[in-house]
């Protein structure tokens, strides 16, 4: 049996300051979203209590933003050091050409407001260092690595581990996309990748494609919006408790067949804890975790 610790016992939101009500503005707006269940009013009062950080705002990371936005998350730290530049506007939906040379963190908050006025949007527009991060990591209760690059992908598991919180994860280059559900109880992406095989895999060297960036982006926004509207459990719990998420697994986009018998989708796999993993072993010996996956 794992130990419990204080992350164990950690809930997903703050009770404290949680939001109890929602207001007739925020019931009108979301009138579409409540009417999908019985217990609809309670779901969007969940997301309303969110707290999400993502970490990424190109192809992936601006779909997923204004998804989370429009459909009433409470509040969205956005974090990129990038600017927008005129290869990233096929794909970035959040940013016009008249954006080229600013930063896009800031660039993307505006543009949310204006969707939806309701959510509290922190723009981090920098690069940020293991202590940025983990202070942004403290404020929120999900973590989305929507990054292009290995270095940034390693450095939001480890401090996500670290946190004890969990990461949803999309990465997408050439014609090739995959998801990523981790949690304190699962593998961790580092016992995936052979940093030295994946260095120089991103989409400035091999391309990607605009719709299957869109595809997968609105897939990882589904899961994360099941997510953030469950009965909240304990973090360290998310693996074993039946969200209904496949938590401690990947997905790799697929297409079989030809003609009018093409099918397509993700695929999802089970992940293993790499035993040699740098990463797992510091977290897991510092958490008292077991890793059991799902
Ligand atoms: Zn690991």
């Amino acid at each position: 049996m794992p130990t419990e610790t204080k992350h164990a016992k950690t809930q997903r939101s703050d009770t404290q300051h949680a939001k109890t009500t929602l207001s007739d503005a925020e019931f009108i707006r979301y009138s579409r979203s409540v009417m999908l269940a019985d217990d609809g009013d309670k779901r969007q009062l969940r997301l309303k209590n969110a707290r999400v950080l993502l970490l990424g705002l190109g192809g992936l990371g601006c779909p997923v933003a204004t998804t989370l936005v429009g459909a009433g998350i409470g509040q969205l730290t956005l974090v990129d050091g990038d600017k927008v530049e005129l290869s990233n506007l096929p794909r970035q939906s959040l940013y016009q050409t008249t954006d080229i040379g600013k930063p896009k963190a800031e660039v993307a908050a505006v543009r949310l407001r204006l969707h939806n006025p309701h959510p509290r949007l922190t723009a981090l527009a920098c690069r940020p260092d293991d202590q940025q991060l983990r202070q942004a990591i403290a404020a929120c209760d999900v973590l989305v690595d929507c990054s292009d690059n290995l270095p940034t992908r390693l450095q939001l598991n480890r401090l996500a581990r670290e946190a004890g919180k969990p990461l949803f994860a999309g990465a997408v280059s050439g014609n090739s996309a995959q998801l990523y559900l981790l949690s304190p109880a699962t593998a961790c992406y580092q016992c995936l990748v052979d940093p030295d095989w994946q260095a120089l895999q991103n989409c400035r060297t091999l391309g990607v494609d605009p719709a299957l960036v869109a595809l997968t982006a609105q897939q990882l926004a589904l899961l994360l919006l099941r997510f953030l509207q469950a009965e909240p459990v304990p973090y360290a719990d998310v693996a074993q408790h039946d969200t209904g998420l496949p938590f401690g697994h990947y997905a790799r986009y697929q297409q079989w067949g030809q003609g009018q018998n093409t099918v397509s989708g993700f695929h999802w796999y089970a992940l293993q804890t790499n035993p040699l993993c740098d990463c797992c072993a510091h977290t897991t010996a510092a958490n008292h975790f077991t890793a059991t996956g799902v």
